[in-house]
């Protein structure tokens, strides 16, 4: 099969989606590869890197296009790539359609074979593709918490660890999912004092057993959560309600009584937010903003700002899709792998995922 990889074109994004190393996979399978060039560049991998394993170096995103019988993407086509569509061509990538109805009419009109990586769901409900960007968000939390507690960041001027004889801070995380267990991970890696509050009790039983007495462990109910936050140096919100928007679970009356100087990190924010003073995303150009003496940080893409990590991290996990599509083509590899089956969205002209559909008002 001929395999094209674009260079994103969404602004701040330098991920890619394929890496000199899974070039070379492809390659000894018998398989083409089309890389735009500097289409790794912003991931720290250069054109030399792709064409010594083996890719063909295009100049032109059409070149690419035109060429490729299966397209992996990072991030949604714009709409200044929908002409390069193509019918049976697949497309594969993060597409997110329940927000993009025009970009979901796109790939219908011009028949395009898309599957979306955040719809791939394993037997047991866990969602493969989208876990390795949750890990990236949570480690991060804590990172950029860290950073905004320092006076000069406006912060309260408190070490995370503390130092002997001096406490350490308090790190609050509403949700232990993914994102939530990284972060404790990494504030109790920093020698922070860490509580989580969560509402799921095998979830809670869970990390108790994992962390072994070093974190504490509460049910979240409002009363828990705003004695908590109180105590908060830093608040991380790390809540998912699947397919739904994020419950707002931390009022503006308990953001008032929070420190002068702490930090909220809301990782869901790009779900609405867990916390009601988040009122709007920020970007990575300007990623903070006070409210009630407090800093809000409100990223809603936290891991364009390590692009390397999150491009090896997301190909760790798509690059067996890949191969198997490239194998197998498209309808065997759908008929032998019912994962990969629910992440087709569209198909010969219909929209596909019954969720997706009824999102975008569009017949399933
Ligand atoms: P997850 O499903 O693994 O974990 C969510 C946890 O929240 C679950 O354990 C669930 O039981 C818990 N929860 C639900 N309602 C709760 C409540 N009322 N109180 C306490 N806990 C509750 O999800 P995840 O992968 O950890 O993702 C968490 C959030 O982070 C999602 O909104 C996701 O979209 C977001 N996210 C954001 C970024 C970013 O860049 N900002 C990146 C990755 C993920």
């Amino acid at each position: 099969m001929i395999i094209g990889v674009p260079k994103e074109i969404k602004n701040q994004e330098n991920r890619v989606a394929l890496t000199p190393a899974g070039c070379s996979m492809l390659q000894e399978q018998g398989h083409a590869v089309i890389v735009q060039h500097g289409a790794g560049e912003g991931s720290g991998f250069s054109d030399e890197e792709y064409a010594a394993a083996g890719a063909e170096l295009a100049a032109q995103p059409a070149d690419v296009w035109g060429r490729a019988e299966m397209i992996i993407k990072v991030k949604e086509p714009l709409p200044e790539e929908y002409n390069y569509f193509r019918s049976q061509q697949i497309l594969f990538t993060y597409l997110h359609l329940a927000a993009a109805p025009e970009l979901a009419q796109a790939l219908a009109d011009r028949q395009v074979t898309a599957i979306a990586y955040e719809t791939i769901q394993m037997p047991n409900g866990s969602l493969p593709l989208l876990t390795p960007m949750s890990e990236v968000a949570g480690r991060m939390s804590v990172q950029e918490g860290a950073k905004y507690l320092e006076a000069f960041q406006g912060g309260r001027g408190v070490l995370l660890g503390g130092v002997p004889g001096v406490p350490p801070a308090e790190v609050i995380i509403i949700g232990g999912g993914i994102v939530g267990t990284n972060a404790a991970k990494m504030a109790l890696g920093l020698g922070a004092d860490v509580v989580v509050l969560e509402k799921n009790g095998d979830r809670i039983r869970y990390l108790d057993d994992v962390f072994q007495g070093r974190l504490r462990t509460l049910m979240s109910n409002p009363h828990n959560i705003a004695n908590a936050v109180r105590k908060a140096d830093l608040l991380i919100g790390a809540v998912l309600v699947p397919g739904a928007r994020a419950p707002r679970l931390v009022t503006e009356e308990m953001v008032k009584t929070m420190k002068k100087g702490a930090v909220i990190v809301d990782v869901a924010v790009d779900q609405g937010g867990s916390i009601a003073t988040i009122d709007r995303t920020t970007t990575h150009e300007n990623p903070i903003y006070e409210k009630h003496g407090v800093i809000h940080y409100a990223v809603g893409n936290m891991p364009g700002a390590v692009p390397r990590t999150s491009t090896l991290a997301l190909t760790n996990v798509t690059i067996d899709y890949v191969m198997q599509l490239a194998a197998k083509g498209f309808n065997e590899s759908v008929k032998a792998n019912a994962s990969l089956a629910l992440g087709v969205n569209s198909y010969k002209g219909a929209l596909t995922h019954p969720q997706v559909a009824d999102a975008v008002g569009m017949p399933y």
